[in-house]
């Protein structure tokens, strides 16, 4: 499906629509409607029991969402949080630069300066996008934080959160002192961050406000050794900086184990790039051929990370391959500019008694994309019917039940609902329209099972109690009782974990 019905599918569903609509929307901002907030709620507790249960010194806290000025100048984001902006100087439209340059340099313009910047515009005889003529100003640097008064007027400054890992870099000494004040410590965190951006775009892939799953894992590099016989023998379709210099496109399967023994990644980080890789495989349901781990060469990533490789996906909404997640070893950068922010000792001890600044590996993915992605492989057209076809356990509504006569069979519907919602499962009750149309609905929804109350539920005889169970996937039926009717569909809507003998 095209970005734009993909869109109009989820915005007719409920999924979710722009902010603000009646006003014509606020760009870069959406809000999330019962089933978008459903999905969005269970992507997150997938994320949560796949991440934070790969380590019993894995955590989640959340923090506030508001950082004092003194944290984000520490961190770096008040100098070099920003995007580079030209201005028009016939119609005044404002650009990011490295947009208008997109045709003649497909690379980006990171690292270089506005002026070098404004030699390209020159150089190429940049024309503005929207009137055309060739007035575009020198670069300007334009922070993408949203600054905010904290307290009184011209009192202190605060940001809004650009990222979550900030947090958990503040979080790391406290969590020291309130846990077994060992090595490794992962703090994991899911909220809400914003930013500034010039063109907000591609829907929920460059937003002005979104949701952020981190997990921030402080390390001894010289001790960190996650077992990882579960992952050994894992074949990753790995994109290396260097095959893509030398013009090679498509990915090239490694195991782990030999990611390890050729000396390519270190254990630790090839471990996490493996369980981050089988979360988009054997949780998301992605088909392994669609996703590729694209290394950022030391030109691409930001200066502090040592090693980057970003998860990418392939989606057909936007035409090729997007990136979802990505794993980044920072090195001690984090924790040394906060020290020298805070002037604080954020060292501490090792077993073997050395002072040590610990080292971080980010894990840190963008939940609404992910949400995206989600519909974009899985949500699709199959001749009559418009399927969702999401693995229950991350289905917004597991079960639909469905009175087939309103006035005969509610009341039998009602208490199965009950039921069913007293062992764990959410049903969502729907008696309007025929029972095909309630299917449609159901399938659009991405709900796997419907269940459909009739006469004989009801009536004396040898299937009273029993209702038929429809799956989704297969539109199979099957006549079943109360317990035969949990037994098949409970164990489906499980979260899955990470495998237990990598612990
Ligand atoms: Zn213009």
């Amino acid at each position: 499906m095209k970005s734009d019905e993909l869109f109009a599918l989820l915005r007719r569903r409920g999924f979710l629509w722009p902010s603000a609509e009646i006003y014509g929307g606020a760009q870069g901002l959406f809000d999330y409607g019962p089933l978008g907030w459903g999905l969005k709620r269970r992507l997150e507790d997938a994320w949560t029991q796949w991440f934070v249960g790969l380590s019993d010194d894995y955590y989640r806290i959340e923090p506030a969402e508001l950082l004092p000025e003194a944290v984000v100048r520490a961190s770096g984001h008040l100098e070099h949080f920003t995007d580079l902006e030209v201005a028009c100087g016939s119609c005044h439209s404002v650009f990011r630069a490295d947009t208008v340059l997109e045709r003649y340099r497909p690379e980006g313009v990171d690292g270089m300066s506005p002026e070098q910047v404004g030699e390209l515009l020159t150089t190429y005889q940049v024309r503005c996008p929207s009137c055309g003529k060739t007035e575009l100003s020198v670069p300007r640097p334009f922070n993408m934080m949203f600054g905010v008064d904290f307290g009184p007027t011209g009192g202190e400054r605060a940001y809004l959160a650009p990222e979550t890992a900030q947090a958990s870099y503040l979080a790391f000494p406290r969590m020291w002192e309130v846990g077994r004040k060992a090595l490794p410590l992962g703090i994991a965190s899911v909220g809400k961050v914003y930013r500034n951006e010039i063109a907000p775009r591609q829907v929920l892939f460059r937003m002005r406000a979104f949701t952020q799953a981190e997990l921030q894992i402080f390390f001894d590099p010289t001790t960190f050794a996650p077992p990882f016989a579960s992952v050994a023998s894992e074949p990753l379709p790995m994109l290396r900086a260097e095959r893509r210099t030398a013009g090679e496109a498509a990915p090239e399967l490694v195991t782990v184990r030999d990611l390890v023994d050729t000396g390519l990644l270190p254990a630790f980080y090839a471990y996490h790039l493996a369980v981050s890789y089988r979360f988009y495989r054997d949780v998301l349901g992605h088909p392994a051929n669609s996703i590729r781990l694209y290394e950022k060469s030391d030109k691409e990533r930001a200066f502090y990370n040592k090693i980057q490789y970003d998860i990418e996906l392939h989606l057909d909404s936007l035409g090729g391959y997007r990136e979802l997640g990505a794993v980044h070893y920072r090195g001690d950068y984090d924790l040394t500019r906060h020290a020298q922010g805070s002037r604080k000792d954020l060292s501490v001890k090792t077993e073997d008694g050395r002072r040590l600044l610990p080292h971080v590996l980010e894990l840190t993915f963008g939940l609404d994309r992910n949400l995206w992605a989600l519909a974009d492989r899985h949500l699709a057209v199959d001749g009559e019917r418009t399927v969702f076809r999401l693995p229950p356990y991350l289905a917004p509504v597991p079960l639909g039940l469905f009175p087939l006569l309103k006035k005969e069979h509610g009341l039998f519907a009602r208490e199965l609902q009950h039921r069913l919602q007293g062992a764990g499962v959410p049903a969502d009750f729907d008696d309007a329209g025929s029972i095909g149309k309630r299917y449609a609905r159901a399938d659009e929804a991405g709900t796997p099972f419907a269940v459909t109350v009739d006469g004989e539920s009801v009536a004396d005889g040898p299937n009273r109690g029993t209702v038929t169970l429809r799956e989704r996937d297969s539109k199979a039926q099957v006549r079943l009782g109360f317990e035969g009717l949990l037994a098949r569909v409970a164990p489906t809507l499980r979260l899955p974990s990470a495998p237990v003998d990598a612990r």
